[in-house]
């Protein structure tokens, strides 16, 4: 094998999929053909390298975004684990923003599922560009036409089929290669490379005039070449797929059996083929942080390089905090092992010792030139749970645990209730939760008390009030306060706030305006039903009045503030709670037990699909309403019914 190697010939990949589509199953048969690992690793017994995180192995769902570097033929790919589990969509979406490329996993039975499809769209925000895999092609019920076809119509308008199965289900041994026109055949772990089977050459031939014909319409170079000798060369559609694939306007489509080893060599081929690699670039040392571990030995920073060169030992600048920190070892990681190396470049992931204190999201860049690398959105956590240490001797050091989880994963948050001076921790969902309240028994032996999940409330503007008067007069000697304001308030749809001054003739200056405003925000932090967070309020300053000598942006920030408070007190103000979308998957004869089930949980049906003889039920269920309904479900359908859920924004209550 020739060594590495220039920046074109690494990958920076993401593997997406639903849960259950193979995603652990097929990055564990990438590390074994390429050598990463000798023992094939199996999901059920518990051995497979990425999910090296012990509650993943328990819970069989892979959880925490891991690196891992492996070779193919002279190139490097850099496997990037992303989450499954809509409750870590933040996490999924971190990850994102680090890969170059990734590979979509598909079920060849239930085709698109509706949770592909929201990580599908976060991909597509961060114009990642991708290769289709359609896995499980052994499995009674394949079809890789169907799945296609739900891919067609739910992701992607231009699927481009590069396959042909030889096989069905069981006896699915191999594709036909439809670029070389060539059959590829796995018996065992060998793979042979042969002419066409006779029965296939007039399907092969048709499907590989619909490839050309596809590619053509898009691509005006192959366009050319179809029309004048009307076929196209296996290179020229490769230079096409790689074109059409970078630019997004096809997708480009591969199927195999991950659990039969059956595909994968082809998929790291077309992973190098058509997914780009990272951009040379000269410019200094960038990289952004996706992800900080604490283990035994030290604090792990994980970065993705976006230009220039880290060299071991050198001093970085965390650009957003203003603090420079010393690198002193710079590690690529490999499952649970480590590699040293003296420098790391653009594209490279790697891990940092020595940084202390630099989050997730921050830029860590040469001192001379810094850049702000934008950091992934954070959702705001729905799910609070109230957790104390069990022994009051451990109260610190669960304390102290609680502190640096929050700080490896900022979707996480913790605060103290001012009502009850307990401590609450709140995330994306109940599962988040529960798996970061683990994760501090195991790794530190505390035990905690975890209270009942709670939702996070909103209130919004349900009919608003107008002329609201509110003067803040302080006149007692002294520096004095005068602010006067006249309020209206309206309900506002799909945002969180609005401000407009209609102030006429300066009768309040500009820089006081903005003081009202600000007041005005300071005043949504808890609204007048029960102290939650306001959203959805339009508020128009009408009429205002000054004093020559007490008027202050203080005092009419002051009385942006609370006269907000008494207007939305006047006002009719509802209750808005979080609502989920929900998938369930269950066999036909238990959807009536289903349906019931989600009415008396306020769920509204949106949809029921029947493939086979499954049924997908969607509905938008209260989140509130969805605490244990995984355990629920699986005793209710023997453990033959699967659901997602995924955060669908508030809805009065
Ligand atoms: P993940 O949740 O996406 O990581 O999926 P896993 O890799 O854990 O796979 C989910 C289940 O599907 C496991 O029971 C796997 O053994 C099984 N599986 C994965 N790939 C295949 C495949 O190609 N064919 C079949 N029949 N089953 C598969």
């Amino acid at each position: 094998m020739r060594t590495l190697q220039t920046l074109a010939d690494v990958r920076n990949l993401g593997i997406l999929a639903h849960v259950d589509a193979g995603k652990t199953t097929l990055t564990e048969r990438i590390l074994y053909a390429t050598g990463t690992t000798h023992k094939r690793g199996e999901v059920h017994d518990g051995t497979t390298v990425t999910d090296f995180d012990s509650q993943e192995r328990d819970r069989g769902i892979t959880i925490f975004a891991a690196a891992v570097t492996c070779a193919w033929n002279g190139n490097r790919i850099n496997l990037i684990d992303t989450p499954g589990h809509v409750d870590f969509a933040d996490e999924v979406e971190r990850s994102l923003r680090v890969l170059d490329g990734a590979v979509a996993v598909f079920d060849a039975v239930a085709g698109v599922e509706p949770q592909s499809e929201s990580v599908w769209r976060q991909a597509d925000r961060h114009g990642v560009p991708r290769i289709a895999f359609i896995n499980k092609m052994d499995r009674a019920g394949a079809d890789l036409d169907a799945a296609v076809a739900s891919i067609r119509k739910r992701l992607h308008p231009l699927p481009l089929v590069v396959h042909l199965p030889i096989g069905q289900e069981d006896e699915f041994t191999g594709v036909v290669d439809l670029l070389r026109m060539r059959a590829l055949i796995w018996a065992g772990d060998t793979l042979s490379d042969e002419p066409i089977p006779e029965a296939l050459v007039p399907e092969a031939n048709r499907r590989r005039r619909l490839l050309e014909e596809a590619v053509a319409e898009r691509h005006p170079a192959t366009l050319e070449e179809f029309c004048a000798k009307s076929t196209v060369s296996a290179e020229m559609l490769a230079a096409a797929l790689r074109d059409l694939t970078q630019s997004g306007e096809g997708l480009v489509v591969l199927c195999g059996s991950a659990r039969r080893n059956r595909g994968i060599e082809p998929l790291l081929d077309a992973v190098v083929a058509y997914l780009p690699s990272p951009q040379e670039n000269p410019a200094a040392f960038a990289s952004l942080v996706f992800k900080v571990v604490a283990t035994a030995t030290g604090r792990l920073t994980f970065v993705r390089v976006y230009s220039g060169t880290l060299e071991k030992g050198a001093v970085v600048l965390d650009v957003g905090a203003g603090r420079t920190e010393r690198v002193a070892r710079i590690l690529r990681v490999r499952a649970d092992r480590h590699t040293e190396l003296d420098q790391a470049t653009a594209g490279d992931i790697v891990a940092l010792v020595g940084p202390k204190a630099a989050r997730v999201g921050a830029s860590l860049c040469a001192p001379t030139d810094p850049v702000l690398l934008e950091p992934a959105p954070i959702a705001e956590p729905v799910v609070s749970v109230a957790v104390e240490a069990r022994r009051t001797v451990d109260s610190e050091r669960v304390a102290m645990a609680l502190a640096q989880l929050v700080e490896e994963d900022p979707s996480l948050r913790l605060r103290t209730d001012s009502q009850t001076g307990q401590t609450l921790l709140s995330g994306m969902g109940e599962l988040h939760l529960e798996v970061a309240v683990e994760k501090i028994r195991r790794s530190r032996g505390l035990e905690i008390a975890v209270g009942r999940p709670k939702v996070a409330y909103r209130e919004t503007v349900a009919q608003g009030v107008s002329g609201v008067v509110y003067r803040h007069v302080k006149q007692d000697g002294g520096a004095g306060q005068f602010a006067h304001v006249v309020l209206d308030v309206e309900p506002l749809d799909g945002k969180d706030f609005e401000f407009e001054s209609a102030v006429v003739g300066g009768r309040v200056p500009r820089e006081y305006i903005r003081a009202v405003e600000a007041g005005c925000r300071d005043a949504l932090s808890e609204g007048p039903l029960g102290g939650h967070p306001v959203t959805g309020v339009r508020v128009v300053l009408t009429d205002g009045a000054t004093h020559p000598k007490d008027s202050s942006e203080l005092a009419f920030r002051t009385a942006g503030k609370l006269g907000l408070r008494e207007a939305l007190r006047a006002s009719v103000m509802a209750l808005l709670e979080p609502v989920s979308e929900v998938a369930v998957t269950v066999p036909e004869d238990a959807v009536g037990g289903v349906l019931g089930d989600l009415a008396m949980r306020r769920g509204r049906v949106t949809a029921s699909v029947t493939r086979g003889s499954t049924v997908t039920v969607t509905a938008t269920v209260p989140l509130a309403e969805l605490f244990g309904y995984s355990d629920r479900l699986r005793s209710r359908t023997h453990g033959r019914g699967t659901f997602t859920a995924q955060p669908n924004g508030y809805a009065p209550r």
